[in-house]
C-alpha cells in the first residue's frame, strides 16, 4: 500500500517516465516472491517464520499463539520431510566454533601480552573451509606449560598456528600442548619458511635462527 501511494505521488510530479518504471518494479517484485523458498532467509529474533499448521518449531524457533517466531538472529532452515523449521544463529564467531575446538589460523600481530590470530579453519569441520575471519588472541599465560619470558620469542606475524579454543566470548586460544603451537613460520629476515634443525628453527636460505612455541607437527601440514 505504501508503494502505491509513493508511485501515485511521483506520477503527479514526473508523468512521462513513471508508468514505465512502475511496470519494471512490479515485474521484479513478482520474480523475487517466487524465489525465497530456496534462498537463505535472514531473520531477527521475534520475526514470524511460520505457523504451527505448517511447521514444527525446532532449534532457534518458538511457538506462540499458533505462530512460529525466530528466537535468534540467523538463517531459517526448513526440513520439508519432518516439517521442521529452525533458525541457525549467525553471530560474530565463526559458524559452529565451540570451546575445545582445535583451530588453525595466522598470527597477525604480537604484543607484550597477547598474540593476535585470525582463525582460518576448524579441525574436523573442513580444514579447507574458511570460516568468516575472526580475530582471536593467545594470552601470554596460555602459550605453554612453562614461564614465557617474552612473547616475541614464541610467535611472530605470519606464523601459522594450531590452537585450542578456550572461550568464545573473548575468543581466547591456547597453545598449551605438545601438538599445539606454530605449524609454519617465516624467516624474519628473508621470509623463507623456517626449518626445524636440532629443535631450533633455522632459515635454509640466510641461516638465521629463530625461536617459537613449536607444535610437534611443525612443517608436517597436519592439522
Ligand atoms: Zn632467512
Amino acid at each position: 500500500m505504501a508503494q502505491e501511494t509513493e508511485i501515485a505521488e511521483d506520477e503527479t510530479q514526473v508523468q512521462p517516465d513513471q508508468p514505465v518504471e512502475e511496470t519494471v518494479e512490479e515485474t521484479a517484485d513478482e520474480v523475487v516472491e517466487e524465489e525465497p523458498k530456496e534462498e537463505p532467509r535472514k531473520v531477527l529474533p521475534g520475526d514470524l517464520i511460520g505457523t504451527s499448521e505448517e511447521f514444527i518449531p525446532r532449534n532457534g524457533a518458538y511457538l506462540e499463539g499458533g505462530n512460529i517466531y525466530a528466537a535468534a538472529s540467523g538463517i531459517v532452515n526448513i526440513n520439508k520431510k519432518d516439517r521442521a523449521i529452525s533458525v541457525t544463529p549467525v553471530t560474530n564467531t565463526p559458524p559452529h566454533l565451540q570451546v575445545g575446538d582445535i583451530v588453525i589460523g595466522q598470527v597477525t600481530d604480537v604484543k607484550d601480552s597477547v598474540a593476535l590470530v585470525e582463525i582460518a579453519g576448524i579441525k574436523g569441520k573442513g580444514e579447507r573451509e574458511i570460516v568468516n575471519a575472526e580475530q582471536a588472541a593467545i594470552h601470554v599465560s596460555n602459550v605453554k606449560d612453562a614461564y614465557v619470558k617474552d612473547l616475541y620469542y614464541e610467535f611472530a606475524p605470519f606464523d601459522i598456528v594450531k590452537a585450542r579454543v578456550l572461550d568464545l566470548r573473548n575468543m581466547r586460544l591456547s597453545t598449551v600442548n605438545k601438538e599445539l603451537g606454530v605449524m609454519k613460520a617465516y624467516c624474519g629476515n628473508c621470509r623463507t619458511v623456517l626449518k626445524v634443525d636440532n629443535g631450533k628453527l633455522k632459515c635454509p636460505k640466510c641461516e638465521r635462527t629463530e625461536t617459537r612455541k613449536l607444535s610437534s607437527d611443525y612443517g608436517t601440514g597436519i592439522i
